[in-house]
């Protein structure tokens, strides 16, 4: 079957991974190879620049984003911790569910899905846990939640925050903010395909890790020499890293940067902004609280009568154009409309908002 070029959460038709895809192709390295070596080494350098960190453990781990998450409650918690989690969507409780599993005392802070992370609510919560949680950008709404002060107000626990759909889509300024440590997903605003999750640590976290963290894989200690700790450092054989993915990663980071952070995140802005206001015009209703919404992930409500899969379908049939569900208990009542990475432009948007004047009729 040939294979069409359609995009999770965002319109086709156009290959919107065109550097990094391209990168795939070239002649695979093999893991030891110190052009693969150098490779990995930029592209830490690239996550330091798009995470806002001068953290020298910042690597691509080798598995999607979900593993990052994995990663960062495996080797900061283990049994008896005290771990406050804010909820406000479908990952919000995924990091419960994971906190859990390392037997920490977790804490969820729930709020209603739509709306942003209170954080005087979750400092509040607890006297003095090891680490506070909370996603930057919840996929499953659309919403932003400011991580600033849950940073300002943490005391002596760590900060971990979900990047998974903010990175390469809005600021994410980690060191200025507080952050401890992040974890992010190559296939969202970064514009690369599935299967790498961009990791980040600080010293302060790493001196508070748990000794023998309960996975092996994603255990950092022994991580470190795949890292590069410091460049030029010995590495000794971890895991046979997917050489493939982290040059296509390495080219996905070396776009954004080209194009600038800055002229990256506007293009996003306006992209959302364009979108917003084209959907308000059908007579459409964002999900999403306003001043907390995603320009990269647009959560809309599905008019009254109208079936939510049957437009989805048709959109995806007719136009090459997908568009997401709504997560959860928002499943068939909600739309996401993605605008990532090289989605993030105003042709997309006229191209979505004509296709869903059509299908809706109106
Ligand atoms: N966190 C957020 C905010 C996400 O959007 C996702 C995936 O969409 C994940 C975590 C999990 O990432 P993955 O599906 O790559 O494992």
């Amino acid at each position: 079957m040939p294979l069409r070029a359609r995009t999770l959460l965002g319109p086709g038709p156009s290959n919107p991974y065109p550097e990094a895809t391209a990168a795939l192709g070239l002649p695979l390295l093999g893991h030891l190879d110190p052009l693969f070596l150098q490779v990995l080494d930029e592209t830490s350098d690239r996550l330091r620049q798009v995470f806002g960190t001068a953290n020298r453990r910042t690597l691509p781990l080798s598995a999607t984003g979900s593993a990052g998450m994995e990663a960062a409650f495996v080797n900061t918690v283990g049994p008896g911790d005290v771990v406050v989690v804010a909820v406000n969507g479908l990952f919000g409780q995924r990091m419960v569910e994971v906190a859990s599993r390392c037997g920490a005392e977790v804490v969820p802070v729930e709020h209603d899905w739509g709306q942003p992370v209170d954080a005087e609510r979750v400092l509040a919560a607890h006297p003095s846990p090891k680490l506070v949680a909370a996603v930057h950008a919840e996929t499953s709404t659309g919403v932003r939640s400011d991580l600033e002060p849950l940073a300002a107000g943490k005391g002596d626990a760590l900060l971990l925050a979900d990047c998974v759909t903010s990175l390469g889509g809005i600021p994410v300024r980690l060191d200025d903010w507080g952050v401890d440590l992040a974890y992010a997903g190559s296939q969202k605003c970064l514009g690369v395909p599935p299967g790498l999750a961009p990791f980040t640590i600080s010293d302060r976290a790493w001196e508070r890790r748990v000794e023998r963290p309960q996975s092996w894989y994603l255990d950092l200690g022994l991580l470190g020499g795949y890292a590069g700790e410091a460049a030029g450092s010995g590495r000794t054989y971890h895991h046979t890293a997917p050489t493939g993915m982290v040059v296509s990663l390495h080219a996905g980071l070396g776009r954004i940067l080209e194009e600038g952070l800055d002229a990256v995140h506007a293009r996003h802005a306006e992209a959302g902004r364009l979108l917003h206001e084209g959907l308000a015009e059908l007579g459409l209703e964002l999900f999403a609280a306003e001043g907390h919404r995603l320009p990269e992930l647009t959560t809309v409500k599905v008019p009254d009568g109208v079936d939510s899969a049957a437009v989805r379908k048709e959109l995806l049939e007719r136009y090459d154009l997908e568009i997401g569900a709504g997560a959860g208990p928002f499943a068939s009542s909600v739309w996401r409309i993605g605008l990532m990475g090289a989605n993030a432009t105003p042709d997309k948007v006229t191209l979505v908002l004509g296709a869903l004047r059509e299908v809706l009729d109106r």
